[in-house]
């Protein structure tokens, strides 16, 4: 059957936040015919007035409050922005690994 054009979504801007609000790592985990096996973090904290949502917990996270982007295995383009409390306590219960700790 052609013809049907499949809708794939518009992107727009570079973040894929803000209106997905049940999009969290463990669904992109899943999507992942390889998982990570270690995340990249660094502190952020941005002037955009842009909002994000935390994969772990589900809430809206303001870019001018310090938090957290995650990569996959340093992959920047599946970066996420999640708390920094999120992010530690998904540390001490042992799912975020990184790259230091998987070698
Ligand atoms: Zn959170």
């Amino acid at each position: 059957m052609a013809g049907r054009a499949m809708s794939v979504g518009v992107m727009t801007g570079t973040d894929l936040s803000g209106d997905c609000p049940r999009f969290g790592v463990s669904i992109m985990i899943s999507r992942m015919s390889d998982p990570p096996r270690w995340w990249a973090f660094r502190r952020a904290q941005s002037r955009k007035p842009a909002t994000y949502t935390c994969p772990f917990c589900g809430e809206r996270l303001h870019a001018m409050s310090e938090h957290v982007v995650l990569a996959p295995e340093g992959d920047v383009s599946k970066r996420r922005h999640a708390h920094t409390e999120c992010v530690l306590t998904e540390r001490r219960a042992g799912r975020l690994r990184a790259e230091d700790e998987v070698r």
